[in-house]
């Protein structure tokens, strides 16, 4: 099971074997061995300290102090993954994460704030502060016959081997991701060609693409996402895959995709993974009812609503501000909810019932994709179910949706839609004055019995941008919550 796996992992079509001409196996162990581990044979380089930006300055303090205590009890200790390709690229990653050959106990010995975490692959999680240092043991790839590691129809199930630093190097996904920043002399190892992969900013799957896609499919949604995040290509053979391979993940568990799906979208690079995954096809198997209802004639306006979402969210983690995957939720939901609803006023539903029903039936299929948490779907519902009460715009009802908890999402939300039509543009408008008066002032405007929709915008503007006191709302915030705002209805 092994030697296919890593045979697998090394058939190479030409442009692979240009990057790693020497891969090889040099593979003694059988199945039947207990102690066999495979020893690979790869082209490492090492580019030194002089040779390379990475600098020890913009490592977190506690990371260093793990790497240093590592290595002064004897022990091999190397900065790995996202944060030395983002230090590479001068960014600043937001997590150090270690590879060591200690074990994880060894790691616990010499760490007083430090918990093991994890069953299927024991890690050391080392506490500074808020700031925690992922620790791992170098992952092995063999399989000693005693089942540590599984491959079932082509998919990983169970490993827990440790093994060398080259065996860690190639069960990564990217070769960008596969680069070691080494504690010891400050230089980095690179067994797969990833410093030259980082330099043309492309992003190459390490070993077989279709193979490691099937071991597990979220790969297709990490290279669009660190596509989308970093700016890379993705290489043609990696990206090729994607038609064929696509549609494993409707296969892969839900509460995966829903961490995977709020780290291409609340990560600050939203747009450019939305944008990156309607390309690719893959929207269509995590979102099959957003990418329905876009490639619906006329449905412009809902891939501006989207994007216009995605980009105050982008705009919001960009500043600091919270963001909620409900508002998300809602929006990359919107075009089919108001579509399946529709639908069914046509039919002669009564509305109210057409968009409760519509509203479930979105939220059910949609989660048997991603997984919604219960807490975000509701809020997500109430978003939309508050969309037509917008409309009604007598004092009474004004009022009673002006305290309703999840006011501030929906009315940003209905900001959103003004793409929609000149009439929801107007609505908005209206609403946007309506928040901008005094509560008072408010009330009289529109009258105990008034139920036309007052027309507070000529009564209102009246001088060029007059200061005028702020109308306190006695509940505030649905926006507790971090909905993305439209810049203008954040600063009132
Ligand atoms: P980010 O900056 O978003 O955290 P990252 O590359 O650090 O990006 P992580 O999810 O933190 O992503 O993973 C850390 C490292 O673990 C990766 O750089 C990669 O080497 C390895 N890794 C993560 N997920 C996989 C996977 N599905 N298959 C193989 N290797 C993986
Ligand atoms: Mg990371």
């Amino acid at each position: 099971m092994v030697l296919n796996f890593l045979t697998d992992i090394f058939r190479r079509g030409p442009r692979q074997r240009e990057v790693l001409p020497s891969a090889s196996v040099k593979r003694v162990a059988t199945k039947q061995k207990k102690s066999a581990t495979p020893s690979l044979n790869l082209n490492l380089r090492i580019i030194p300290r002089e040779k390379h930006n990475i600098s020890r300055k913009n490592i977190s303090s506690g990371a260093l102090r793990v790497l240093y205590r590592l290595n002064e009890a004897g022990y091999q200790a190397f900065l790995v993954g996202g944060a030395v390709r983002d230090l590479l690229l001068d960014g600043h990653p937001k997590d150090f994460d270690i590879a060591t050959d200690a074990t994880p106990e060894q790691v616990k010995s010499l760490f007083r704030n430090c918990r093991l975490i994890g069953r299927r692959f024991r890690l050391a999680h080392v506490m500074f502060g808020p700031e925690v240092i992922e620790v791992a043991t170098f992952r092995g790839l063999s399989d000693d016959g005693t089942g540590d590691r599984h491959i079932v129809d082509g998919r990983l199930i169970r490993d827990n081997v440790y093994g060398g630093i080259d065996e860690d190097a190639i069960r990564r996904d990217f070769t960008v991701n596969a680069l070691y920043y080494d504690i010891a002399d400050f230089s980095v190892r690179d067994y797969t060609g990833g410093f030259e992969d980082l330099t043309r900013r492309e992003l190459r799957l390490i070993g077989d693409p279709e193979q490691r896609y099937r071991e597990d499919p979220v790969r297709m949604l990490r290279a669009v996402r660190l596509s989308a995040k970093l700016g890379f290509t993705i290489a043609p053979d990696a990206q090729a895959p994607f038609a064929t391979l696509g549609a494993l993940l409707a296969e892969a568990p839900p509460a995966r995709l829903f961490d995977e799906t709020l780290k291409l979208f609340l990560a600050g690079h939203g747009l450019a993974s939305f944008r990156r995954l309607d390309e690719t096809g893959l929207l269509q198997e995590i979102f099959p009812l957003t990418a329905k209802s876009l490639v619906r004639s006329g449905e412009d306006n809902l891939r501006n609503l989207i994007e216009g979402a995605l980009k105050n969210t982008d705009a919001r983690v960009r500043e600091g501000k919270s963001v909620t995957p409900a508002f998300l939720f809602a929006t990359l939901l919107w075009g089919a909810v108001r579509a399946m609803a529709q639908r069914a006023v046509t039919a002669g539903t009564d509305p109210g019932v057409a968009w409760q029903n519509a509203s479930d039936r979105v939220i059910a299929e949609q989660v048997a994709r991603v997984a919604i948490p219960r807490r975000f779907s509701i809020t997500v519902q109430e978003i939309w179910a508050l969309q037509p009460r917008f409309e009604q715009r007598s004092r009474k009802r004004v009022f009673r949706l002006l305290t309703h908890p999840r006011f501030r999402a929906a009315y940003d939300f209905l900001v959103l839609r003004a793409v929609e039509s000149p009439q929801i543009k107007e609505l908005a408008q209206w609403w946007t004055d309506a928040l901008a008066l005094p509560e008072h002032e408010l009330a009289e405007r529109l009258g105990v019995n008034s139920l036309a929709p007052p027309p507070l915008a000529s009564t209102v503007d009246d001088g060029p941008k007059k200061k005028r006191p702020r109308r306190r709302r006695a509940k505030r915030p649905a926006i507790a919550d971090g909905a993305p705002t439209p810049p203008d209805a954040d600063n009132e």
